[in-house]
């Protein structure tokens, strides 16, 4: 059954729901972004033998050489590391700080701060780069964190892809097919 919601969510991924895809531990590859695939890319996918299907929709999607009905949940058949290094990018950055100025905590408005401005020779790393709103960003300007009165809530490091995974469990998608559940909140604590 799909819900008015998760059809709205969803009504521009390719005219048709996307499909939920795990690791082969029956894990999402991804939490935030969950990883979710077009009908097409699943098509292939089924085609080449690449996934186990453990749900489906009350749908079909035909091909030349294919006519399956349009997978909801599918799990990979090789498992994909998570022991690889996490991509250095804006949304991982956010990601790893939890969507929060790490100066005063605020969840609007943000941006990146230098921990040593780049100004005096501080570099876009993800030792040196942490998420800030643009207050905070303002008033410390180019000094150092030592000629101001903000301090970061922990000094930023480079995270582990199974650090960012769990960071993105706590930011469930807004809409979520009823076969995706098990998948997505098996690992989360059942609210008393
Ligand atoms: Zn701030």
């Amino acid at each position: 059954m799909q819900t008015a919601t998760f059809a709205r969510a969803y009504r521009n991924f390719d005219r048709r729901p996307p499909t939920l895809v795990l690791n082969a531990d029956h894990r999402p590859l991804s939490y935030f972004p969950l990883s979710l695939w077009t009908w097409r890319e699943v098509a292939t996918a089924v085609y080449l033998d690449r996934v186990n299907v453990l749900s489906v929709y009350d749908e079909q999607i035909r091909g030349a050489s294919l006519a399956i009905d349009l997978p909801s949940v599918v799990s990979l058949k090789t498992y994909v590391s998570q022991e690889r290094e996490p991509s250095f990018t804006r949304f991982n950055v956010f990601l790893r700080d939890g969507f929060a100025c790490q100066y005063c905590g605020s969840l609007e408005d943000l941006t990146f701060d230098h921990l040593i401005p780049r100004s005096r020779g501080g570099r876009t790393t993800w030792e040196n780069v942490l998420t800030s709103c643009a207050r905070c960003n303002f008033e410390k300007g180019a000094r150092l964190i030592n000629e101001t009165t903000l301090k970061p809530r922990a000094l930023p490091r480079k995270p582990t892809l199974p650090m960012l995974q769990a960071k993105g469990r706590r930011f469930p998608p807004k809409a979520y097919h009823a076969s995706w559940i098990d998948y997505l909140y098996w690992d989360l604590e059942l609210e008393a």
